[in-house]
């Protein structure tokens, strides 16, 4: 399988090289050249068997040569081993025709886990491959760091270094960041806010002696192989419920556009998707292009669902690639325009088309809330804020088609939101009840450049 960049002007590269390269050279993301379509008798062939072997048939097709097949069933296996429920992505029924895809019981109880283990297993593959070393940066919120500190942790030719906003991350957040004993994880605090993190690791990355120097990798959002190991859970829930026989719909709470663009891909596949539900807070970019055609930047206001608090929706590229008709230099001007002027209009044509995948809605805080109790008052399940803007959005295109609401992070990673809605404090799951005695270990870090150059070349070598 082949892998081109959405601006037309990069190399096109394997799956591996994909993988590795994260971001193409021309500033466009890869996408597989074709997508595989699986026929309807493979489809449902999947019913029935676990997640791992289901995950293997999915993934398959879009693999390079360069990986076995016992290699890459090792690494499903492993990824998946340290979840805390058997069926990996369980489905919940919470009203007549509306189900929730739990995807939070791997370790750090964000849906995060499913492709962040899987790439740190394929890395590991790859490694070994080459002999290379690398070094893997990124700056986060909350989910993604402590997702990519779990994955990377003690894997040999690897060290982590993740930036997080001193004082700005939950303390569940923080903690799962920063209590892993493995050496080759550097949990820092940077002294400044979210954007600082970002903007420095994007220096990092444009430094480009520094970056061949310690072989810097991106495992950000954008990342394909994240998008591809998101895709096996829609298509594992899609069967579940009937497919390829009956058709459903999932309801995506939405930041980057990532998880909901994996939907899409199941869709390509030959899935019978419906309807693939955007679903927004009130940082609603995603919404009002969906809405008005007009993809226009405004500020980031806090919320409750804070993992969805975007301004730009970095994977929401490669659904515009596809609605203009495969056209990289098309996608290239829009970005362009993006940067100088803070927004573009769509084609006429390009929104119907994303029309046709990728309805859209948009919840208030008072909104989220009232979801959290209403779900609780109706099932006694507690549900995280993310989760209760998919839910919020979903009732409002329920019908004959099953509704799958994917709930993305435990109740427990934002005990606070949760209790305010309910007036109940939702425990840690038992295998992780200590956190909050665990040990610290974190290296508080000035908003510097240089300063963090040499922090990371220190640490890599020590
Ligand atoms: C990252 C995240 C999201 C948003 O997912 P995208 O792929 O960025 O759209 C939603 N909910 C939670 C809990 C997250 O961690």
């Amino acid at each position: 399988m082949r892998y081109i960049s959405t601006r037309g002007a990069a190399p096109a590269l394997d799956f591996a090289g994909a993988m590795r390269a994260g971001l193409a050279r021309d500033g466009g993301l890869y996408l597989p050249e074709a997508v595989p379509v699986l026929p309807g008798a493979e489809i449902a062939a999947l019913a029935g068997l676990d997640y791992e072997e289901a995950a293997w048939r999915v993934i398959r097709p879009f693999l390079s040569e360069a990986f076995g097949e016992d290699e890459v069933r090792g690494a499903i296996a492993h990824a998946y081993a340290g979840f805390g429920h058997a069926a990996r992505a369980p489905l919940v029924q919470i009203g007549a025709n509306h189900f929730l895809l739990e995807l939070f019981h791997g370790p750090t109880l964000a849906f995060k886990d499913f492709a962040m283990q899987l790439i740190g297993q394929l890395f590991r593959l790859a490694l070994a491959r080459t002999g290379e070393r690398i070094t893997i940066i990124g700056a986060t919120s909350g989910d993604t760091g402590s997702a990519a500190i779990e994955a990377f942790r003690g894997l040999p030719g690897v060290d982590v270094f993740i930036l997080f906003p001193a004082g700005r991350v939950s303390e569940v957040q923080r903690r799962q960041m920063t209590t892993v004993t493995e050496g080759n994880v550097h949990a820092l605090a940077l002294n400044g806010d979210f954007d600082d993190c970002q903007a420095r690791v994007k220096d990092l990355f444009n430094d480009h002696a520094f970056r061949d120097e310690v072989g810097l990798a991106a495992v950000n959002s954008i990342n394909w192989a994240r998008v591809l190991a998101q895709t096996v859970y829609f298509v594992t829930a899609a069967v579940s419920l009937g497919a390829p026989w009956r058709a459903v719909s999932f309801a995506v709470p939405t930041g980057n556009f990532g998880d909901v663009f994996a939907g899409a891909v199941a869709r390509q596949m030959g899935v019978p998707i419906a309807r693939l539900v955007v679903a927004t807070n009130r940082n609603d970019i995603l919404h009002r292009c969906l809405t008005s055609g007009e993809y226009r930047v405004a500020g980031v206001a806090p919320t409750i669902s804070p993992s969805m608090d975007i301004q730009v929706a970095s994977n929401f590229e490669r659904a515009l690639w596809l609605a203009l008709g495969r056209d990289g230099a098309a996608v290239a001007a829009l970005m362009d325009e993006l940067r100088a002027s803070g927004g573009f209009r769509l084609p006429e044509d390009a929104l119907a088309v994303l029309r046709e995948t990728y309805a859209s809605g948009r919840a208030s805080e008072a909104e989220t809330r009232a979801a959290i109790a209403r779900i609780h008052a109706g099932t006694g399940a507690l549900i995280c804020p993310h989760t209760a803007v998919g839910v919020h959005v979903a009732e409002g295109f329920l019908g004959v088609v099953p509704m799958v609401t994917l709930a993305t992070a435990h109740p427990a990673k934002f005990p606070d939101a949760v209790a305010e809605a309910t007036g109940l404090r939702p425990p840690l799951p038992k295998r992780m009840a200590d956190l909050y005695e665990r040990p610290e270990r974190v290296t508080e870090v000035e908003n510097d450049l240089s300063a963090l150059k040499t922090l990371i070349r220190e640490r890599r070598a020590g």
